[in-house]
């Protein structure tokens, strides 16, 4: 399916200044832009180097131009580059040119969206271009990569092909007998339906690590003034990005810190004391504390271990959210000199002297489930594990109706059902609104 459109043009490059520029173009009138532009048509994916030129033919800038003619291009359509100088009062009058002689300005992604829509890529490849342009470390890279390469996309594809086949044999059934599945057949569908609930398993568990890696893990420290809660930041993320004092409450607002944990972005919040206070600016601190503990994946109890918990380690516990996960640190363990008997589940460190911050590194990726590993992982969207948390149920659904009622065209309805949720995932069946909400989170260019 090859669909044409207008021709649009951008510019590609950042904004700002640069040794080059790039104006793109792309659309049935790129090849008369480039003659009209250039002088004449570049030869194929070929440099051509000479002046651009206006639409009244006066030079704006010389560099240099690469024409690609669809279908093999980036969007599967004829595509003119324009490089020149990258500059941006040079890039606005090459962009201006271009306008003048017929394009129209491209919209955020649309230069990705039309390659989707040209058959260049799938949904999900359109989607790993974005995040690879947003990654932010070599990790996700390397994630985004594989994703773009369709690594992620041909897992998809081989359960939308093993739902397809399961599809036909239970219509054909449906087709035999009226009404009942008949039991030969009724075994091997149950074997087919076990089978793709563990492929699927075994994808969302892949794409659930691909996510955490794009989006990180959001993790607040708390716990009473003075435990020592800004000095495990500052340890945590190796320099002095806390202030930290002996006066219980210095910490007043919130203070964010990013941290890479093995490849594995965290997004660290330091809270203010969670105590009772007069101090309305104290107040507004700890209502902003409690906020972020609202949004957050993970907790870190800070204790003062040479203090143990308390009534108000009891508060703070009794206020989490039941859902939470929480690691219970002691901190300055150097301080003790023998450790309390009660305390068995949590963990000793010291903020000062770094003592058991490995340990807590390790138990941090172990409760998020984080493999360490981000080699072989795809980078994944809240809206993939969606889709595939939609068609898992789906397929659990034709399992119990094959088991409960055996009902045949319930079974296939489902089996449809799921088929459908997975598709959206390399956009097989996508609606019009969900491609606008996709691409439109694009940079202009792209
Ligand atoms: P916060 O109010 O919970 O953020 O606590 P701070 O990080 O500001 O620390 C409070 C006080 O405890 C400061 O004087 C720190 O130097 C001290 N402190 C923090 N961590 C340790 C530790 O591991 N060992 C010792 N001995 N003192 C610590």
């Amino acid at each position: 399916m090859h669909r044409s459109f207008d021709t649009i043009a951008a510019i590609a490059t950042a904004p700002g200044r640069g040794g080059v520029g790039i104006v793109r173009v792309s659309g049935p009138h790129a090849a008369e832009v480039a003659r009209r532009c250039l002088g004449r048509l570049p030869s194929p994916r070929q440099a051509l180097y000479g002046p651009f030129l206006d639409a009244r033919g006066e030079v704006i800038d010389d560099g240099i131009a690469l024409y690609f003619p669809g279908p093999h291009s980036y969007t599967g359509e004829d595509v003119l580059e324009l490089q020149g100088h990258g500059g941006p009062v040079v890039m606005d009058l090459l962009l201006g040119a271009c306008l003048e002689m017929g394009c129209r300005m491209a919209r955020a992604g649309e230069f990705t969206e039309r390659a989707f829509l040209n058959d260049r890529m799938d949904l999900a490849q359109a989607e790993a271009v974005a995040d690879l342009i947003d990654a932010g470390s070599a990790a996700a890279v390397r994630s985004a990569r594989r994703s773009l390469e369709g690594g992620f996309s041909r897992q998809v594809d081989l359960i939308l092909s093993a739902l397809t086949e399961l599809r036909v044999f239970v219509e054909a059934d449906l087709d035999f007998s009226e009404e009942e599945l008949d039991l030969l057949a009724e075994g091997d569908i149950q074997y087919r339906i076990e089978s793709l609930l563990d492929q699927l398993a075994t994808l969302t568990e892949q794409a659930r690590q691909g996510n955490l890696l794009r989006e990180g893990a959001h993790l607040v420290i708390a716990g009473r003034p003075n435990a020592g809660k800004s000095s495990l930041l500052n340890r945590l993320v190796d320099r002095e990005a806390a202030i930290v004092t002996a006066i219980p409450g210095t910490t007043r607002d919130v203070l964010r810190e990013h941290l890479s944990l093995d490849g594995l972005p965290l997004h660290l919040v330091d809270t203010a004391g969670l105590r009772e206070s007069d101090d309305p600016v104290e107040q507004e601190g700890i209502r902003r504390a409690w906020a972020e503990i609202e949004r957050a994946d993970l907790v870190l109890l800070v204790v003062d271990a040479t203090q143990g918990e308390g009534e108000e380690e009891g508060e703070i516990r009794r206020r989490l959210p039941p859902r939470l996960p929480v690691i219970t640190v002691y901190n300055k363990l150097d301080r003790l000199t023998e450790l309390p008997a009660d305390a068995s589940d949590v963990l000793f460190i010291s903020a000062r002297t770094g003592e058991g911050i490995s340990t807590l590194r390790e138990a941090l990726k172990a409760q998020l489930h984080y493999s360490g590993h981000p080699e072989g992982l795809f980078t994944a969207r809240r809206r993939h594990l969606d889709a595939l948390a939609c068609t898992r149920d789906h397929v659990q659904a034709a399992n119990d109706q094959l088991i409960i009622t055996r009902a045949t065209e319930l079974v296939a309805e489902e089996l449809r059902l799921a088929q459908e949720a997975l598709g959206e995932i390399t956009g097989r069946v996508s609606a019009d609104d969900l491609l606008g909400e996709i691409f439109s989170s694009f940079c202009i260019g792209k």
